[in-house]
This record gives structure tokens, sequence and C-alpha cells, in this order.
């Protein structure tokens, strides 16, 4: 007998993917008794599940994020690649690359093996585990940067461009635009990598967990709130903000500050432009077109579903290469939505 489709038993319900067998939602939309959660970011990590099983990091990132018990009322943490059996479904946990914690979820049921992967990307990142392909008959991929015209340079160039400024202008603060799990503690990790070992300041926003981090076993060096510096301690240094915090009046404390913004989207120039970013740093957490198709590819599987993002250009791309492949059409995943407005990737 063959297998069944897995859409029989991985369903696509208005709460998010529903495994049947193992009663269990993967980063479900709303509250629900059973999650299982790829990161946590806003989108994929909502308050007030009843069960919540995760990577020991995305748990405790939750309950920095949204209090211990609106992170969920029973929580399970589950090591990388320890693997577990829910109703008949074996399932574990792989690692996603995206920020520190994230997962892919891999489920095998009756000789069919399904892979969620959440958000990720392929290069590498000094804050979390590499990504790590996992051969599936179905891979459920993101589509955030899903368009030919995206191809994220390595970050290690752009941190360049930003040391090549702080070189230029070295009476300046250089401001730079975050979201705050994961971005702020990579491009603080890659400077630290460049050889910057000066204290960086930090907007109130981005300590906790910036600290949480090293309490996970990330070092990030000395770092400062922006709060008591002097202006003078603040020529000349590396600030990193909210990106809404950018704009506004709290930005006046800075010495007259170089505006950089890190994100995915700084590729697009009139996004930049219009956020009257001066440096743009082309630095995302998400994998560009390229990585997203060979990784399609490795995995090896025959379908493929795309979730949030340019999910039309995606499906394209795989059919023509012979991949059964639709779109999901889940509606409310969308990088930290609310936090930042959707902007920075
Ligand atoms: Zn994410
Ligand atoms: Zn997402």
């Amino acid at each position: 007998m063959s297998a069944p489709a897995a859409e029989t038993w991985l369903q696509v319900r208005p709460e998010g993917l529903y495994c049947v067998p193992g009663d269990f939602f993967i980063d479900p939309l709303r509250a629900v008794p059973r999650a299982v959660i790829t990161h946590a970011h806003a989108d994929h990590a909502r308050p007030g599940h009843g069960a919540v099983l995760a990577s020991a990091e995305t748990l405790a990132l939750m309950r920095a994020r949204l209090g211990a018990g609106a992170a969920g009322a029973r929580q399970q943490p589950v090591g990388l690649g320890e693997a577990l059996t829910l109703g008949g479904v074996r399932l574990w946990l792989a690692p996603a690359g995206h920020v520190l914690g994230s997962a892919q979820v891999a489920m095998e049921y009756r000789g069919q093996r399904v892979v969620v992967s959440g958000d990720y990307k392929r290069a590498a990142d000094p804050t979390c585990a590499g990504f790590e392909p996992v051969r599936c008959d179905v891979f459920v991929t993101e589509a955030t940067f899903a368009l030919p015209v995206f191809r994220h340079p390595r970050a290690g160039d752009e941190i360049v461009k930003l040391l090549a400024s702080l070189a230029l202008f070295p009476e300046r603060s250089h401001l730079i635009g975050c979201y705050a799990l994961g971005k702020s503690q990579r491009v603080i990790a890659l400077l630290r990598q460049a050889g910057w070992q000066r204290p960086i300041y930090l907007h109130g926003t981005l300590m906790p967990l910036c600290r949480l981090y090293e309490a996970l076993g990330v070092p990030l060096g000395e770092l400062r709130p922006v709060i008591g510096a002097t202006k003078a301690e603040l020529a000349g240094a590396v600030v990193l903000a909210p990106p809404s915090a950018l704009a506004d009046r709290w930005s006046g404390r800075l010495a007259d500050p170089v505006t950089a913004l890190a994100s995915g989207w700084m590729q697009v120039r009139a996004r930049a432009r219009a956020r009257g970013v001066e440096l743009p740093l082309v630095i995302s957490d998400h994998a560009d077109w390229d990585a997203l198709n060979a990784t399609i590819d490795e995995t090896g599987a025959a379908e493929v579903w795309v979730t949030h993002g340019a999910e039309e250009a995606l499906v394209h791309a795989a059919t023509r290469r012979g991949v059964r492949a639709r779109a999901l059409r889940l509606i409310g995943y969308g990088e930290e939505a609310g936090e930042d407005g959707g902007e920075a990737p």
C-alpha cells in the first residue's frame, strides 16, 4: 500500500498547519491546545498555547518576550535531532539557521517524511546553528525573498562597508536599525568577528534579548545602554536601535548620526531612500532566491509547499524543475509584524 497523501495528515486550517494524527499545530496563528514552534519571532510564536514543544532556546526567548505564562502552560524543550513520537508521528527538530533556537520540524508518518522549514537561511551566522538540509518527500518552505532579484551579498562584506564608514566619519555615531530578535545579535557578532572591540551601545528595547543570547552561550562583547552615555562617548560609536526608532526624536541624543538599516529589503534602494537610510546594509536572516531553490533541490522533495512571501515565483520555478509545488496561502506570517512594520527581515 502506498503512503497516504501528505495533505491528508498535515492539513491547512485557519489556525495554521495541523498534524492530524499527532494532534498539534505548527506555528499556529492563534492559541491552540498543542503547538510546535519553529522559532521565537512574534508571527510564529504566539501567546496562550496549552502545550508548547520547541527547542530550549526558542522556549527561553518566548518566555522573555511573552512572559512565562503566555509562552505556554506546559513547555517541552526538545534537543535538535532528538526524536519523539506523537500519535504515531515521529517528530524531530533540525537547525534552520534563522535565529538562535530556530528549527525545522521534521515529521514521519506511515513511511512519508515532511519537513516544515519555518524561516531559514543558508548563510553562516555566528549566533545560531547552521541550516541542515533534511531529505524528505514534502518540503514546506518560506518564500520571503523568493524573487530572482533577491541575491543577498555576504554579510561580512556589508560589515566592511559599515567599518569603512566608521573610519571615514570618526566623529559621527553610526545608528543601525535592527530588529530585536536575531538581527541585532548577528550584527553585533559580525562586528566582533571583524575586529570591532569597542563598546556597542543599545536602545533600551534591545538589551534584554542581547543579555539572554549571552546567557544562552552567544558572547557579544561589551554592550552599554545609550541612556546615560554622553554625546562625546557616542561620537564614532556603533549604536543599535529597532528600525522604528531611526526616525524619532530618540536619535537626537546621538552625535550627527549616520543612519543605517540592516535588512534584506535594503537591496531595494527605493525602500532605503523612503526611510531616509544613508547606509543600507543588506543583511538578511532569510534565504535568497538562489538559496531557496538550492535548498528545495537538496531536500530531494518531490513536492514543495510554499508558505509566506512571494509564493507564486517559487512555485513556478520549482514546477519547471519537475517538483510538484503549491502555495499554502497561510495568512498572518510576515517578519515581526507589529514590531517594525514587517520591514526588516
Ligand atoms: Zn522569523
Ligand atoms: Zn516568518
